[in-house]
């Protein structure tokens, strides 16, 4: 993401220093001369960038090490809390919050109730969240603001885009409104698609070429796509939007078109199936245990049913996996990516108990080659995965550089 127009000679020094930040926090113990050696620095400039990473907290000298011939190197220790990013991810009714260290490790949680679902709710939501999370840390210690923001986002303007399915009528710069409060840099993306970055960077699918997250949300659904260790965007930031990906010929979606997956697969789609079901039958375990009142029916506790092989529930998750195997199966066909992994709200809350059936119905609307390439996987960092993601937009190489001080 370039925000401002740099000079090409900025642009280098800040790629060197982001090849020095990574390597360091790779190896966690150099020398100078590894700087230069391993980034191919000459030797003054190696050890600029070390005195500089030294003066700023990131290394400390910890003594010298073996001699390869000359002088014994001094030794370099990488210091993962020396600086922190703030991840943020919005919810239904709450947006919650992390302070993670420099290697994406989560050193605190801030969760706070959302009051409205306009633009400004947003904003307002995250300022709160951004000055209980740095309330107590050393001032300039924290690098910027991660956002997994709702709904349609441009990611370069920073933008919620229009959606008057959520209230929104035109495109609101909450990037900019959130920046100008907490005077800190804020990075936007979809909150379903920063689990990718969680993932790849610290979950199940470290340093893979291409890695998909499905985020099943209860309202929607929709991929994040890592190709080659950067979160792909597309022409418009639009990539991943598997939630409006064609499958059948109803119902018709807030997008305009009809047949769209999510409308079919999200949480919200599965209580009203489960519930369909239970109306048919009074007599299932499941019905009695909610007294007949299929209103108090949730999603967690039909996530437990499922878990406990309750024969409406499973049905339902049958078919539902059934219906998401089509998506998954052309986007596994089109991208043949190493492993897809099911997050997100709903994905997480159902776990095995979707996955094992959503692995054996894309087996069938796959490619064999490609179906064998690939592993489907549960979140490994749960519904971490998204607020590392959203900390890691700060943390990853290319915007480290830049927001090192
Ligand atoms: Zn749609």
């Amino acid at each position: 993401m370039q925000r401002h127009p740099k000079r090409k000679i900025e642009r280098q020094k800040e790629a060197i220093r982001s090849d020095c930040f990574d390597l360091a926090r790779d190896v966690r113990i150099l020398s100078r001369s590894d700087f230069s050696a391993q980034v191919g620095l000459s030797k003054a400039t190696a050890s600029a960038i070390a005195q500089e990473f030294l003066q700023a907290g990131l290394l400390r000298e910890i003594g010298r090490g073996d001699s390869r011939g000359g002088r014994r190197p001094m030794l370099l220790e990488f210091m993962p809390g020396a600086r922190f990013a703030i991840g943020i991810v919005e919810g239904r009714l709450a947006w919650e919050g992390v302070r993670t260290n420099l290697d994406g490790e989560i050193v605190q949680r801030a969760r706070a109730p959302l009051r409205g679902r306009g633009p400004t709710d947003c904003a307002d939501v995250a300022v709160r969240l951004v000055e209980e999370l740095r309330s107590g840390v050393v001032p300039g210690s924290i690098l910027g603001i991660g956002i997994g923001g709702p709904g349609q986002i441009d990611t370069n303007t920073r933008s919620l885009k229009a959606t008057p399915s959520l209230g929104r009528t035109e495109d609101y710069p909450l990037g900019a409104m959130i920046e100008a409060r907490v005077g800190l840099p804020v990075f936007l993306v979809n909150a379903g698609r920063v689990g990718a970055l969680g993932e790849y960077y610290r979950g199940v699918g470290r340093g893979m070429d291409c890695l998909v997250f499905v985020a099943l949300g209860e309202l929607g659904l929709v991929a994040g796509i890592v190709l080659k260790g950067k979160l792909y965007s597309g022409a418009s930031s639009l990539s991943g939007e598997l939630g409006h990906v064609t499958v059948a010929g109803e119902p018709l979606c807030y997008c305009g078109n009809r047949g769209c997956l999510e409308r079919l697969v999200s949480g919200d789609a599965i209580l009203a199936q489960v519930r369909e079901k239970l109306r048919a039958r009074p007599e299932s375990p499941l019905s009695q245990r909610l007294g007949g009142d299929l209103q108090r029916l949730n999603l967690p506790l039909v996530a437990e049913s499922a878990k406990e092989n309750e024969p409406v529930v499973s049905d339902v998750i049958a078919t539902v996996a059934d219906t998401l195997a089509i998506g998954l199966g052309n986007l596994i066909d089109l991208l043949n990516p190493q492993v897809v992994v099911i997050g997100g709200p709903v994905g997480t809350l159902f776990g095995e108990s979707l996955v094992s059936p959503l692995r054996n119905a894309t087996r069938r609307r796959t490619l064999s080659p490609a179906f064998n390439a690939v592993r489907i996987e549960t979140a490994q960092l749960g519904a971490d995965a998204q607020l590392i993601g959203a900390a890691t937009l700060v943390l990853q190489s290319a915007q480290i550089a830049s927001v090192l001080r």
